[in-house]
């Protein structure tokens, strides 16, 4: 089971299994990438929005736009068999749901210097320190400020290394804990690079977390790892389940109606 944020996953039309685990030779892809390409330059799709980007896709039964916010794009979802005519004027049908969806994304926020970060909701500043003679680099958070001593001109791969470490580690302890208090056991817990899906539970207790959680309030990001924990007990939302949500997080109301009025802010940082 898990929590899904349904603004960053709007589809018009098509179903999101239909365009899961498509499997297709180098050949097709190549083919259909080209087709693409010919389609844009054929008709005006850049007028409609720059960031729209055609994918021609053989298990898409109907055309679909899909938000990427994580990309900042659109995608617009032809089926094999559909023309090109008929990809554009869909696309052109829809032109200000494009360009309305595209305009409501926060801009994105990268690991910079200078640049102030929400960890556990505490406002945490970056401060990087170049130095050619350092042999490697050294991260340390301490005192809401994220000390980064390094010989890289460009150490931002590195600092967002440190960040997801650092999620996947408090992620990591709070499961075990919230695990305990029940009396069940988790196999492993995992973090992911998901924009839609903040964290997800297995049956046979493998839990799974978006790493952007660590942007979240601290009782936003409880709440939603007792969310998952929750789900190994009831693997459903039932009245029962979220009683035991209840009970793991203390201030899980206000978490979960945090998560679903401001989740899609926690993308923005990369
Ligand atoms: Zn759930």
């Amino acid at each position: 089971m898990s929590l899904f944020n349904f603004k960053e996953t709007i589809e018009e039309i098509v179903g999101s299994k239909a365009l899961r685990n498509t499997k297709n030779t180098r050949t097709d892809a190549l083919l259909r990438a080209q087709k693409a390409d010919n389609a844009l330059n054929t008709y005006p799709f850049d007028d409609i929005s720059p960031d729209l980007v055609l994918k021609i896709n053989p298990r898409a039964k109907r055309m679909a736009l899909r938000l990427d916010p994580k990309k900042q794009i659109i995608n617009l979802v032809v089926p094999k068999r559909a023309s090109m005519r008929s990809a554009y004027l869909f696309a052109l049908e829809h032109k200000f749901w494009i360009r309305q969806k595209l305009k409501e994304l926060p801009p994105s926020i990268g690991f910079n210097d200078g640049v102030t970060i929400p960890i556990l909701g505490n406002n945490t500043e970056i401060d990087i320190i170049y130095d050619i003679t350092l042999k490697t680099t050294d991260i340390t958070l301490k005192n809401n400020k994220l000390t980064v001593l390094t010989n890289k001109i460009d150490p931002t791969s590195r600092i967002k290394r440190f960040i997801i470490n650092l999620a996947k580690d408090k992620l990591t302890v709070l499961s075990h804990e919230k695990a305990a208090q029940i009396d069940k056991k988790i196999i492993s817990v995992d973090v992911k690079d998901t924009s839609s899906r903040w964290g997800s539970c297995s049956q046979d207790g493998k839990l799974s977390y978006s790493w952007r959680l660590i942007f979240a309030p601290e009782y936003a990001f409880d709440y939603v790892v007792a969310h998952e924990v929750a789900h190994l007990i009831h693997m459903d939302h039932s009245p029962d389940f979220w009683m035991e949500c209840k009970d793991l997080s203390a201030h899980y109301s206000k978490g979960k109606s945090w998560m679903k009025r401001h989740s899609d802010q926690l993308i923005r940082y990369n």
